[in-house]
C-alpha cells in the first residue's frame, strides 16, 4: 500500500483536481512544478493560491500537504521554439500538433520528479495527463506514461509508481471527480482560483472560472463545465 506522493501540480484544474485526488487516498503528498518561463507567470501564483486556499478550507487534508517544490527549467526556452516559452500566437503546425507541443516536456518532467521523489522518499507520481480530451500531445499518452515508469523504476533501481487520474475521462468527468473528492467547495475552488488559459487572462470571468474564453485551453474547459453543469 503506497503511502506517499508527489504531485506535478501547476496550478490548473487538471493539476488541482490531481492534487485532490491525492490527498484523499495517500498520507503525505509533495508537489511540484517546473518554472520554464512560461509566457505568464500567472500560473505559479495560482499554484500558490490554490494551495493556500486547499489548506484553509480542507481541514481533513490539510495536514497531509508537506512540502512544494519549483524547479527552474528555463533550459527548456533555449531547445524549443513554443507559444508556451516565446511571444508568438497559438496555431497548429504541419505535424498536425498545437505550437504549444514542447517535445519531451513531459518526459522531461516525470525524470525531474522522479528524481525528486527519490530524494524525498515519495512512492508515487500523480499527474494530470489525458488521452481523452486529446490535444496530440504524444508524451501525455497512457503507452508513454507506462513507458517513463519502467524506464525511472529501472534507471533509478526503485519503484515508482505514475498515477494518471485522468488519463481516461473527459473535462465534464474531470468537473464531476472534484465534486466527488471534496463536494462543491472544491469544485468552487477550481473555478475560482485555478488557471487554464493559454493567454493569461484573469480579467473575464465566466461561470466556469477566469480566461479569455476562446484559446484552446479555456474552449475545452468551457465545453467540459457546460456540459458537467447540465447534468
Ligand atoms: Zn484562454
Amino acid at each position: 500500500m503506497h503511502k506517499t506522493a508527489l504531485v506535478l501540480f501547476s496550478g490548473g484544474q487538471d493539476s488541482t483536481t490531481c492534487l485532490a485526488w491525492a490527498l484523499a487516498r495517500y498520507e503525505r503528498v509533495e508537489t511540484v512544478a517546473f518554472d520554464y518561463r512560461q509566457r505568464h507567470a500567472i500560473e505559479l501564483q495560482a499554484r500558490l493560491n490554490v494551495q493556500r486556499e486547499v489548506k484553509a478550507q480542507f481541514p481533513q487534508w490539510a495536514h497531509k500537504m508537506g512540502q512544494d517544490h519549483l524547479l527552474d527549467l528555463a533550459v527548456l526556452g533555449q531547445v524549443s521554439e513554443t507559444s508556451l516559452t516565446r511571444d508568438t500566437a497559438f496555431a497548429m503546425e504541419a505535424s498536425g500538433l498545437p505550437n504549444t507541443f514542447v517535445p519531451g516536456r513531459n518526459l522531461l518532467f516525470l525524470t525531474l520528479a522522479a528524481a525528486l521523489a527519490y530524494r524525498r522518499g515519495l512512492e508515487v507520481l500523480v499527474t494530470g495527463v489525458c488521452e481523452t480530451d486529446f490535444s496530440g500531445y504524444p508524451d501525455c499518452r497512457d503507452d508513454t506514461m507506462k513507458a517513463m515508469q519502467l524506464a525511472l523504476s529501472l534507471g533509478m533501481d526503485k519503484r515508482f509508481l505514475i498515477e494518471t487520474p485522468l488519463m481516461w475521462i473527459d473535462k465534464a468527468a474531470t468537473w464531476a471527480l472534484a465534486e466527488s473528492l471534496g463536494g462543491k467547495a472544491l469544485v468552487r475552488l477550481i473555478v475560482e482560483h485555478t488557471h487554464t488559459c493559454y493567454l493569461g487572462e484573469r480579467t473575464q470571468r465566466h461561470a466556469w472560472g477566469f480566461g479569455c474564453g476562446n484559446c484552446p485551453a479555456c474552449a475545452l474547459r468551457a465545453r467540459g463545465w457546460e456540459r458537467y453543469a447540465a447534468v
